[in-house]
């Protein structure tokens, strides 16, 4: 049993319980177990066998016994009873901005709505503005959400995709009909947002495929004699796509696509693998991340994409300083035993007090809290920092002072996001004007399907970094992935030198850098572009030169 699968099943339970608000403090229990079981080390498995799972800090007696439960039989009665209670597909209600699982609670038993099509109808009719703790502002605003969440409709960050479609595919490798099987689609392309999961499945029996797809999603359908659809967790299309092994690769090419990049690309002819139906066609193999535009075929001289083995370090890591999960040592460690040669601590500054930013003195404790532990990860170098706001007139919190004895300065906006475009665009170019400004943090500070990002001149943004030696961070958090990788190659062409960083706010985060490789990589960057494919010498040195020139 997988552990993703088992946390997913507790929030689930979670979810339910604050749906049914009978005890606040059980769903919060659900969710840490959750939580804690995501980021398990061991095999879940062992753990139960052993019993040893109770013992797992987050995980109390009667969630570890559901664990044992979800481990032993794939499901939990508890959840099936929950379940029962609320119509399936409630919790689309989610979807509207400002309803929390709270407030769907309420509009449940209140009023029975439990679909976005009942909320509409109520919101109109005046009925909404009744209940208790709504009135008719709020409906107003009910009104405008579901209008934003008909745009979102059916559309997912990547890594759920990714997570979906590994494990889809990993079902159908084991049916003995099947010989190959491949995500394929937006999800192969490493698209930032997905609205599905395209499966190319190799078979020489595919009847008897077709008869197992619907123990794998429901609602299974046929598009053609070759195409079918079903849905995977209640939400998410995922479209088979079975072809004979001898065109395994030309299918997977095709559906891979962009619409846009294949038919630019022409006759496909029939191959057992894509390798083979790039060379039949004449052209040079084109990595999935790169295939979104015509352009993309043309180029002569291609560069070699940046790998997530080339990264030798990464920067921006919180802390329990700040808003971290973990502490220093934990963070520290971790980064040790992913094998990199450096590691920068930056937590935040004080304007953000919200999310505890540290005063002068708590930076000094935190300095002296890294020199206790950095000897048990050494040779790993431990670099300085702060994530630094970037106050409204585009100064630097903390001040030059202190900055300037730091080893980087990370500067972000975290505050005044609606501001014009121009005065924001001033606001950035004045911090990287700022001498001690090594790098800026995800520069426009959007939040995947849920908040737009700042507007900001790029151009000018980009002319200025490369100007300065500034570096611009690839924020490589699933839900930013900011800067947007359709900017990169430009800016890289006017000489910005990108660093991928993971925004870490726990041990588990580190694993943004992957997400953000892939941002890199769609952009067209090779490691030379990326500043933490350096070692750590020749980053030191870097950061040390910059630092004489304050
Ligand atoms: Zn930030
Ligand atoms: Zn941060």
């Amino acid at each position: 049993m997988d552990k993703f699968e088992v946390a997913r099943t507790l929030d689930e339970i979670s979810r339910y319980l604050e749906l049914s608000d009978s005890n606040p403090f059980k769903a919060r229990a659900f969710e840490k177990a959750a939580r804690a079981i995501e980021n398990l080390d061991q095999d879940v498995d062992e753990l139960v066998t052993s019993g040893a799972i109770t013992g797992v800090s987050g995980v109390g007696k009667a969630t570890g016994q559901i664990v044992e439960e979800i481990v032993r039989t794939g499901t939990s009665k508890y959840l099936e009873e929950l379940r029962g209670q609320f119509p399936p597909g409630i919790f689309e209600l989610l979807r509207v901005p400002k309803l929390g699982l709270k407030k769907v609670g309420v509009l449940y038993s209140e009023l029975g709505i439990a679909s976005i099509d009942e909320l509409e109808a109520a919101a109109t009719s005046g009925r909404l503005a009744r209940v208790k703790g709504f009135g008719a502002k709020t409906a107003e605003q009910i009104l405008k959400g579901i209008e934003f969440a008909r745009l979102r409709e059916s559309q997912f960050l990547l890594p759920v995709g990714i997570e979906v479609g590994e494990l889809i595919r990993e079902r159908l490798a084991g049916i003995a009909e099947v010989e190959d099987a491949e995500v394929s689609g937006s999800v192969r392309r490493r698209l930032e947002v997905i609205r599905n999961v395209n499966i190319v499945v190799a078979t020489k029996k595919p009847a008897a495929v077709v008869k197992h797809l619907s123990g794998i999603v429901a609602d299974v359908s046929e598009l053609d004699e070759r195409t079918y659809k079903g849905v995977a967790r209640g939400e998410m299309d995922v479209l088979f796509h079975l072809a004979s092994p001898a065109e395994f690769g030309s299918e997977l090419l095709r559906t891979t696509g962009s619409g846009e990049f294949v038919s630019a690309f022409g006759t496909i002819a029939k191959a057992k693998s894509e390798k083979d139906a790039f060379e039949k066609a004449g052209i040079p193999f084109v990595e999935p991340e790169r295939r979104e535009t015509p352009d993309d075929l043309q180029k002569k001289k291609r560069t070699k994409l940046v790998e997530l083995s080339h990264l030798r370090g990464t920067f921006h890591v919180h802390t329990t300083f700040s808003d971290g999960r973990n502490t220093v040592l934990e963070m520290l460690s971790a980064a040790h035993q992913r094998g990199w040669e450096y590691v920068g601590m930056s937590d935040h500054s004080p304007a953000a007090y919200y999310a505890g930013g540290l005063s002068e003195e708590r930076l000094k404790e935190q300095h002296a809290e890294i020199r206790r532990h950095e000897k048990s990860v050494a040779p790993m170098r431990v670099f300085r920092g702060t994530e630094a706001d970037i106050l409204q007139d585009g100064s630097i919190d903390y001040g030059a002072r202190i900055l300037s004895k730091l080893d980087f300065v990370i500067a972000s906006v975290h505050s005044s996001f609606t501001m014009d475009e121009e005065t924001m665009t001033q606001r950035i170019l004045t911090a990287i004007d700022d001498p001690n400004v090594t790098m800026i943090g995800h520069l426009t500070g959007r939040k995947l399907l849920a908040r737009e990002g700042y507007r900001v001149d790029h151009e000018r943004v980009f002319e200025r970094a490369a100007e300065r030696g500034v570096i611009i961070e690839i924020n490589g958090n699933p839900n930013r992935l900011d800067v947007d990788w359709r900017h990169l190659r430009r800016a890289a062409d006017r000489g910005v030198m990108f660093c991928i960083n993971p925004d870490a706010h726990s041990i588990g985060e580190f694993n943004a850098v992957i997400t953000g490789t892939w941002v890199a990589r769609k952009g067209g960057l090779g490691p030379k572009q990326i500043f933490n494919t350096r070692g750590v010498e020749e980053v030191a040195e870097w950061l040390e030169g910059r630092k004489t020139r304050r």
